[in-house]
């Protein structure tokens, strides 16, 4: 019988949710409660409401969609309703990885990423191995 394989955006989005998880565990406290990087609002692991967000959007910056520095939680009104709240987004990933870093990103921000499937089946068994939980 031959399996089927995924489509490379079925292996993207796989990817992503695995990514994502890990990001919202890493800000995680025990309790399963992560504040939104942008608002602050306090919000539950595995809610809809929590959501792994990007500083420059994955829709106009695909290449930046799996940058660690690019990434945070949010909850849905920052990530959806404000579009990630760029300005806030920007103020805060400054306090945390310093300007140098925010810049270094941004001058990335046209860069071309192109993912085979290997890359991202790599990717996907690595998150998966990665689990802090
Ligand atoms: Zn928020």
């Amino acid at each position: 019988m031959v399996k089927k394989k995924k489509s490379l955006s079925k292996l993207k989005e796989e990817a992503w949710s695995l990514f994502s998880a890990r990001l919202k565990e890493r800000y995680a406290d025990d309790e399963g409660n992560v504040r939104c990087f942008t608002c602050g609002a306090v919000m539950k692991l595995n809610t809809t409401n929590c959501q792994g967000g990007h500083y420059l959007s994955r829709g106009a910056y695909p290449g930046l969609m799996f940058h660690p520095d690019n990434s945070r939680v949010q909850c849905y009104r920052c990530n959806c309703h404000l579009h990630g709240n760029t300005v806030e987004f920007r103020i805060r990933l400054i306090e945390e990885i310093g300007l140098e870093r925010v810049e270094a990103l941004e001058a990335q921000r046209h860069v071309q990423v192109k993912l085979t499937r290997s890359d991202y089946e790599k990717m996907i068994e690595e998150l998966k191995n990665n689990s802090n939980t």
